[in-house]
């Protein structure tokens, strides 16, 4: 079974959904990225009774149902910079929807594009060919430059923040991680993940422990200000146990530099 992904744009007509990264409400009208898989299986073509109906009608039906949205400045994260490479169309004008956006929005997405096609200097192997003899090194802190937003912060805080990741980019991953684990945060993530968490934290102080089950690392989200908890692994069961833990108050702890 062949699995295709489905990638569209547009501004969210609700504020129904939530965003798959940061799990925080996508605001109606704000630009969202979804993403759907379509399964050669359910092919449409080889349905008999579509005959009524426009093909692209009935397409974009199928991906509207299924896709999950996310927040364009979260959208990077979905999945790892090498899945990225290989599944995402090579241009975002092959976004359903595409047409459809501001200018101002689709340059957005063509800056993200050429961010997101080298991942961490490496272009994907599909590239390479188109690539070689060129220089094709972008920084990391490229994507974070054009999908860092102020969401909850306020101007001073966000200066300050933005300040500190231009610093903290040329630090190391070790110490990096070594801050964090002093303050007891999230580990997990690329480079430009642990330097806005670390610029956060020394600007807002660190997140506190989950309060509902207790073992899961609080997550949160710049965009709409939510704090939330994605769960656990609980080693004597060896599963994942979830958690809905969800609020936008919460008392940070004092940062330890
Ligand atoms: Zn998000
Ligand atoms: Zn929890």
């Amino acid at each position: 079974m062949v699995k295709t992904h489905c990638f569209s744009v547009q501004y969210a007509k609700s504020s129904m959904s939530t965003c798959r990264v940061c799990m925080a409400k996508i605001v109606k009208d704000s630009l969202r990225v979804g993403h759907s898989q379509l399964e050669a299986e359910n092919d449409l073509s080889r349905k008999p009774d579509r005959s009524h109906l426009p093909d692209m009608d009935e397409r974009m039906m199928a991906i509207a149902g299924a896709a999950r949205w996310h927040h364009f400045e979260c959208f990077p994260r979905m999945k790892g910079a090498k899945w990225m490479a290989a599944n995402l169309p090579d241009s975002p004008t092959k976004l359903e929807g595409f047409k459809e956006l501001k200018k101002g929005d689709q340059k957005k997405l063509l800056q993200l594009w050429k961010a997101l096609a080298s991942p961490e200097g490496k272009p994907s192997s599909k590239r390479k060919a188109e690539m070689e003899g060129k220089v094709a090194k972008k920084p990391a802190s490229k994507i974070s430059a054009i999908t860092s937003v102020q969401g909850v912060l306020t101007s001073a805080q966000f200066k300050k923040v933005q300040a500190l990741e231009a610093d903290l980019s040329s630090s190391t991953n070790h110490a990096l991680l070594g801050e964090l684990r002093k303050n007891d945060q999230p580990r997990t993530g690329k480079k430009e993940e642990l330097v806005s968490r670390v610029a956060e934290g020394r600007v807002l102080g660190a997140l506190p422990s989950c309060p509902k089950c207790k073992h899961g690392q609080i997550h949160w989200s710049r965009l709409g200000g939510w704090f939330s908890c994605p769960g656990y692994y609980d080693r004597d069961l060896k599963t994942t146990r979830r958690c809905f833990f969800r609020s936008k108050e919460m008392k940070r702890k004092e940062w330890k530099k």
